[in-house]
């Protein structure tokens, strides 16, 4: 039976990926329904290859625009417009699969109404979790939906815990999680210049290619701390059983210590169409059309501990952790403003850590129970840090930088 999927943040680097995989096993996917924000021509174009029952995007006038140039295509494809769109196509019934690739909060809605449908999630859009830890492992659980993590960080622990591992880790014999990091762009840049660096340096990342938000949270190391909290709600760890080690050739994505001394690695190329291929095909292994690894060729590969004065955003994400409640959606709401401000030029690359130390210091924690409780926590996150950055009121909630 063919693996029925909705696409949602098709046309991004990963949703491209993830087309990139399907289109080489027609045989065992078939592609439901596309969802983006407002590229038209894009999803236009996907949507004549892969002709999907359905498409979505945020943007209304976009979506209208979609609607008449497929029609006069003669394309079938029925098109969705808005949020209401986006959770619709999420939770569709004829899709059993639904790769989670919107970035940022803007994910979180849509994520969850797949949750409430029993889907099968292949999870990349990290900032969900983050927001939403508990009520999103809540709709997971009590929608009968099944996660799969394709952060390939996730994803390599997935692969290193046992089959049918529960999200108890000392049940499992588990000791620690070691989440590793390339160390972005800026590993060696005398600290002193960091003030200095443009987005385009940012998002000049040594191994990965990624959409730009994601990028200046890998030079920041935003993103491992994005990765930390991930990883404590994917998998039942604590702060304390979960380290990040810097391994700047991406090629071990992360590794489990047991308690009998044993540690187990996933390898590959750096390259998102192994975790999302192993997330599609699960249990199974198909082709992901990525070149062999030659150890030999690389020789060696070398580890180290991040340098906190280097990195503050890691440890402020660790202590957002501490702190639980809605102190991880506050960090991540502040970094989502910081981010797209630096991509905007209107801050400066440090200013990102101040931006959200800043905020987690302004926005008290409170219990995460509710979507509501999340989002107000987002949306005064996203004031604090405005503000700070000197940037002024928006009218309506902004994300990072979109297609
Ligand atoms: P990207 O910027 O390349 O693509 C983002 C996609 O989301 C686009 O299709 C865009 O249209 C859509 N989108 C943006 N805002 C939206 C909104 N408000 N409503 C609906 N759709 C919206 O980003 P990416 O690099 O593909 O990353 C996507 C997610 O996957 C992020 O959460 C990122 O952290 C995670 N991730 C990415 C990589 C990677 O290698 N790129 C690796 C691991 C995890
Ligand atoms: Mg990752």
């Amino acid at each position: 039976m063919k693996r029925r999927v909705c696409l949602l943040g098709a046309t991004g680097s990963i949703g491209e990926s993830t087309l990139d995989v399907i289109a080489r096993h027609p045989d065992r996917f078939e592609v439901v329904a596309l969802a983006a924000n407002s590229s038209v021509d894009k999803l236009a174009a996907q949507c004549a290859r892969f002709r999907p029952a359905h498409a979505a995007l945020l943007d209304a006038e976009a979506a209208q625009s979609l609607r008449e140039r497929l029609r006069a295509e003669g394309i079938a494809t029925q098109v969705h417009a808005g949020e209401a769109g986006l959770a619709a196509v999420a939770a569709l019934p004829e899709a059993d699969t639904v790769l989670a690739a919107i970035v940022g909060a803007a994910g979180l809605a849509p994520t969850l109404a797949a949750a409430r449908a029993g889907k099968r999630i292949l999870l990349a859009n990290k900032e969900a979790l983050v927001i939403g830890g508990a009520l999103f492992m809540r709709a997971v659980r009590e929608g009968g939906a099944t996660l799969l993590p394709v952060d390939s960080e996730h994803n390599a622990i997935f692969q290193c815990l046992p089959p049918g591992y529960d999200g108890h880790p000392q049940g499992a014999g588990v000791r620690r999680i070691l989440l590793t990091a390339s160390g972005g762009p800026f590993r060696n840049r005398p600290l002193e210049d960091l003030a200095d660096v443009t987005p385009d340096e940012a998002c000049a990342h040594p191994n990965w290619s990624m959409g730009r938000k994601i990028s200046v949270d890998s030079a920041t190391m935003m993103n491992k701390g994005l990765e930390v909290i991930e990883a404590h709600w994917l998998f039942g760890a604590g702060g304390d059983a979960i380290e990040v080690l810097l391994h700047p050739q991406s090629v071990v994505h992360s590794l489990v210590e047991y308690a009998d001394g044993s540690v187990i690695a996933q390898l590959g190329h750096p390259d998102m169409r192994t975790p999302i291929a192993q997330a599609l095909a699960y249990p199974e292994r198909i082709d992901a059309g990525v070149a062999q690894l030659d150890l030999a060729a690389l020789g060696a590969l070398s580890f180290e501990r991040p340098d906190l004065a280097r990195f503050p955003c890691l440890a402020l994400a660790f202590r957002a952790l501490e702190e639980g409640g809605t102190a991880p959606a506050v960090l991540n709401a502040a970094n989502e403003v910081a981010v797209a401000a630096f991509l905007a030029g209107q801050a400066r690359f440090t200013d990102i850590a101040a931006a959200c130390a800043e905020a987690l210091e302004r926005v008290d924690s409170e219990h995460a129970e509710s979507l509501e409780v999340a989002l107000a926590a987002d949306a005064r996150a996203r004031a604090e840090a405005r503000a700070f950055l000197g940037l002024g009121e928006l009218p309506r909630r902004g994300t990072a930088k979109a297609h």
